[in-house]
């Protein structure tokens, strides 16, 4: 069967607030609904536009007092955002601060009186270890440790609610990395919590050790969920909680692992043992839905650009690369972006897409988040999950605003929740739909191997330094919302690869891919790569070159049918699976993400393009 080739984004000569999702682009999809469901056994979920307003429903309301506070010029001393007494239990600061953050407390403001007064706190005060009052650090790791074991202690308290906190790894400085999870289920492991059919959402912070406000507010969250206003919300979610992914970093507030690389370009490639503790958990808990808290750059390389400070409190994106299923996109534009910016400009938070622009000072270019298939956001898409980035004005400022950043965080993820409850059966529908979807393409249709932002224009709302107010800049915008494809070839029925690939089975598997082994000789028809040319290169992303990668291998290939014999004991990973387009993603050799590029397989030879199903004995890997 055959279907549009991307999603019908609108351009990006467009106004700011871009609708992918007119009323004409309805039009266009309902007989691609009847289409796609005529094709599978799945019925496809009833698509219910997202209602006006759209929280309003919710069983699951974002905390009562941060809805309705009045704002008051001055935030009144005392406000706890719950009626939850902060937990007497944790140690104090100074007893256990052994990595403490190195995040100055006192930085002067990069900016004029002005510009600070557009940003008044929130009439709510967050008070987790890190947020006391006269603090210099950040909550160390020790205190979110302690504060994940006190919220999995209150949590079960309640009947019916179990908690657990989950050791899913350990930094490369040897830090526990740890997840809690809040469920309804009769247990906290994954199986248990998949069969109760509620959809589970994993909250990520931190990736980025210099970007405190999402650990800080997944603090506030886990509390609120396991003892505070959230609670109910476990009623019809399942929710797992990684405050702090990059303990490392966040001990140096620095954006990179303590090895250099940034672990939020490594998803795919699964470098760094952080990666590979997210992945795991990804792969075991199955999330319908994954969160992404940063926070971003709001002076440095905007001011030498620009001579503006940025303006808006989050940014938000979702996956923006090649073969996201249309319906996926969707869903995370009508079920969760549009709520989240009515959550946020109720709170007089204001929101933008998320953009980025180069280290490069002589290029004014800006972009949206990237395209490549590497970071949290774009590989959690590709596993089929509504992938949500949320970015608060952070990055440089030190603890300036830091309670209204954790504000805009609480209160978007606040929304995320209540959007998932609200949408439970539909997404518990949505995601078997996708699955089969990606499934059913194997051998049939196109696969994008490659596709790249549009070039467009756009009048982006920055801050004057001195005088703080609002000036509207015109810049050159590369929209991740227009996909250009820029590299396509015929979907392949699956990948041989050869048995000296154990290295990228193991990794493909960690993904939850599923990897045969061929138990008898035998032959398969397959188009095998052909080197015309290559080049090393450095991996880039929309910021520049990503950091702490070794060099990569930039091939220009063609392609050779052939028949190919197939020894005992290679790979056979078939296409036919949900995973379907994160196995393209790694296993087309010819781009930067590519596991041939980044020498994850050692050759072009170790991999072939099964063009027919193949009729060869397999046995399951153990
Ligand atoms: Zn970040």
């Amino acid at each position: 069967m055959s279907r549009p080739a991307a999603p019908p984004h609108a351009s990006g000569t467009q106004p700011p607030d871009i609708r992918p999702w007119t009323g004409r682009i309805m039009v266009a999809a309902i007989p691609l609904a009847a289409l796609l469901a005529a094709c599978t056994s799945v019925p496809l979920p009833p698509w219910t536009p997202a209602a006006s307003p759209p929280v309003a429903r919710a069983p699951a309301s974002p905390p009562a007092s941060v809805v309705t506070a009045p704002r008051p010029a001055t935030p009144p001393a005392d406000v706890q955002i719950s009626p939850v007494a902060p937990p007497s239990r944790l140690p104090p600061s100074a007893g256990v601060a052994a990595t403490p953050s190195s995040a100055p407390a006192d930085l002067p403001a990069p900016y004029s009186a002005a510009v600070a007064a557009r940003f008044p706190a929130p009439s709510v005060i967050y008070n987790t270890p890190g947020l006391q009052a006269g603090r210099t650090s950040f909550t160390t790791q020790t205190e979110i440790q302690a504060w994940l074991r006190d919220q999995a202690a209150a949590a079960s308290r309640t009947p019916g609610v179990k908690a657990a906190v989950l050791p899913i790894g350990r930094s490369q400085r040897g830090e526990p990395l740890e997840a809690l999870v809040l469920t309804h289920a009769s247990g906290t492991d994954p199986s248990t919590l998949l069969a109760t059919g509620r959809p589970t959402v994993l909250l990520l912070g931190q990736q980025h050790g210099d970007e405190p406000a999402g650990s800080e507010a997944l603090l506030i969250i886990a509390r609120e969920l396991a003892q505070g206003l959230l609670r109910p919300a476990l009623e019809r979610i399942n929710v797992v909680i990684v405050p702090r992914a990059n303990p490392d970093g966040a001990a140096g507030d620095q954006r990179m692992t303590s090895g250099g690389l940034d672990m939020n370009r490594d998803h795919l490639l699964l470098n760094t043992p952080e990666a590979q503790a997210l992945a795991q958990l990804t792969r075991d808990y199955r999330p319908t839905v994954v969160v992404d808290a940063h926070e971003y750059t709001v002076v440095g390389r905007f001011l030498e650009k620009f001579g503006t400070v940025q303006k808006f409190d989050a940014l938000l994106q979702y996956a923006t690369t090649a073969n996201i299923p249309e319906f996926l996109t969707k869903a995370a534009e009508e079920w969760y972006r549009r709520p989240l910016l009515a959550a946020l400009r109720t709170q007089g938070l204001s929101t933008e897409w998320y953009y980025t622009t180069s280290t490069d000072l002589a290029d004014k270019k800006i972009s949206m988040g990237g395209t490549q298939p590497d970071t949290g956001r774009n590989v959690n898409g590709l596993k089929n999950a509504v992938s949500l980035l949320i970015e608060t004005r952070g990055v440089g400022i030190g603890r300036l605003h830091i309670q209204r950043r954790v504000h805009t965080h609480v209160t978007a993820i606040s929304s995320v929740l209540a959007s998932t409850a609200q949408r439970a059966s539909e997404l518990n529908q949505l995601r078997p739909y996708l699955d089969k979807e990606v499934s059913a393409q194997a051998c049939k249709d196109e696969a994008i191997v490659e596709a790249a932002a549009t070039p467009a224009q756009y009048e982006l709302l920055m801050l004057d330094p001195v005088s703080g107010a609002d000036r509207a800049v015109t810049v050159d915008w590369d929209s991740a919302l227009a996909l250009r494809k820029v590299k396509a070839r015929a979907r392949p029925c699956g990948y041989w690869l050869s048995a000296g690939s154990a290295k990228a089975v193991d990794r493909l598997r960690l993904h939850g891919v599923q990897v045969m082994r061929v138990a008898e000789a035998g032959s398969m028809l397959g188009d095998s790569y052909q080197e015309s040319s290559r080049t090393a290169g450095e991996r880039q992303d929309v910021r520049g070159t990503i950091a702490g990668g070794a060099p990569v291998i930039k091939a220009q290939v063609s392609l050779l049918r052939g028949v190919v014999d197939v020894p005992r004991g290679s790979y056979y990973v078939p296409l036919n699976q949900p995973l379907g387009n994160l196995v393209l993603a790694a296993l087309e050799p010819d781009t930067q993400s590519s596991y041939f590029a980044n020498q994850i397989l050692d050759g072009l030879q170790s991999t072939v393009r099964v063009m027919a199903e193949p009729a060869v004995k397999f046995e399951d890997l153990p």
